[in-house]
């Protein structure tokens, strides 16, 4: 209500200078220019006041200084009557023609105005009608005392009509009442209704990064279900069927496609020395290790314990030869430290190349031999099927 009384105050006040600017100017050819002038600055001041106030109050509009506003519209409002009844006084001494009468109409103007303004606070309109009122006929009594006996039409008249606006202000008073009740529900609507938005957005985002966790774990679980979980090496399952799965299409193709089988060598002993952790270790770091000396389209797998093997599409036997010699040397560069103790370890493969028409099974069985052949070699080296002859 305090609100709403600020914004028709401050509505009011604008209008509230035209009737002074009005006044100053049929009167500026007249009599008492001293205290016309004074009469419009001080006039002025107060609906200036009344108009910082106003905003000063809408700025922040703080439930503490509710009643310090209040007060000042009191004040204002007071000292807009008072001014108002002394410019009747000023104005329309010893002449009761045109001028009188205009002058009149506009206290009679000014309260009916003033309705809509502080008319929605029933005291403080009360108090501004009966100030204009009493003294508008106060000063008419000191200049004209037979005015009232001769003119009581106008006399009585102005007491009835600022009686009747005051009846008016209660509906008044009511009406803005239930407007503004309505404009406070409809805004505590908007806020719930926003507030049931921005959960529904929560909710959504909630659900949307549940969903792509649930994907994400999903990916994980697919490549858990792939790989090795002491390697990430894929499983023998995978890379025997990515094996099929090659082979028929290279035949079609002739495409160029080898295999290496990888065996640790005297990995017992590294168990039997250094505990079966230090095992473990050591088959994480082989794996680590053997997948950066090789290409992204090679598919590296733990075939067994500590035997790995690799498909290399597109690959022929002197390549594949080239890119074994690169892991078993950097396998052989690896050193372990244990406590106080170091330890390195080598490894032996076997490399075949596919021939024309011949199945996953027996490519894999002669990778197999070739690394058999490597142990017997003598270990850390690498074998062909069928033998290289590198010219
Ligand atoms: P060789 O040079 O003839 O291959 O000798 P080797 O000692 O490596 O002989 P073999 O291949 O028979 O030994 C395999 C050993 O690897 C036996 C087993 O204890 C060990 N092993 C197999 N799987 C794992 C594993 O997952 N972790 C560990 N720490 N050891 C494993
Ligand atoms: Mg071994
Ligand atoms: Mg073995």
């Amino acid at each position: 209500m305090l609100h709403e009384l600020y914004v028709r105050g401050r509505e009011s006040t604008m209008v509230g200078f035209l009737p002074i600017f009005l006044l100053v100017w049929m009167h500026s050819v007249e009599h008492a220019q001293g205290p016309l002038l004074l009469w419009t600055v001080s006039l002025m001041v107060v609906q200036t006041y009344r108009l910082l106030i106003a905003q000063s109050y809408l700025r922040q509009p703080e439930a503490q200084t509710r009643q310090r506003w209040y007060l000042h519209q009191w004040l204002g409002v007071v000292a807009l009557a008072v001014g108002w009844v002394s410019s009747f006084a000023l104005l329309t001494m010893n002449e009761l023609g045109a001028v009188f009468y205009i002058h009149l109409l506009f206290l009679i103007g000014l309260c009916s105005f003033m309705l809509s303004t502080i008319g929605i606070d029933i005291r403080l309109y009360g108090a501004f009608l009966l100030l204009m009122v009493s003294g508008t006929l106060a000063v008419l009594h000191l200049q004209y005392p037979d005015f009232p006996r001769q003119h009581p039409v106008v006399s009585y008249g102005f007491v009835v009509y600022a009686f009747m606006l005051l009846v008016r202000s209660r509906g008044e008073y009511r009406r803005t009442r239930e407007w503004v009740t309505a404009r406070l529900n409809r805004q505590l609507l908007l806020a719930q209704l926003n507030a049931a938005l921005a959960e529904e957005r929560d909710i959504k985002e909630k659900l949307r990064q549940q969903s792509e966790e649930l994907a994400n774990r999903n990916r994980e679980l697919s490549e858990l279900a792939v790989r090795d979980g002491l390697t990430r090496a894929f499983r023998r399952g995978h890379i025997e069927g990515e094996l099929r799965r090659l082979i028929k299409g290279l035949h079609r193709r002739h495409d160029d496609f080898c295999v290496l089988m990888m065996d640790i060598d005297f990995f017992k002993r590294v168990n039997d020395d250094y505990g079966h952790a230090e095992g473990d270790e050591v088959l994480r770091r082989l794996a680590a290790t053997s997948q950066t000396q090789l290409r992204e389209t090679d598919l590296f797998g733990r075939w067994g314990g500590e035997e790995f093997i690799v498909l290399m599409p597109q690959t022929k036997l002197a390549d594949a030869v080239e890119a074994a010699q690169r892991v078993r040397r950097a396998i052989d560069a690896m050193v372990f430290d244990v406590g106080d103790t170091t330890f390195q370890i080598t490894i032996s493969i076997g490399a075949a190349q596919l021939q024309p028409l011949e199945s996953a099974d027996a490519l894999v069985v002669r990778a197999d031999e070739a690394l058999y052949a490597a142990k017997h070699a003598g270990r850390d080296c690498v074998v062909t099927s069928p033998a290289l002859t590198v010219s």
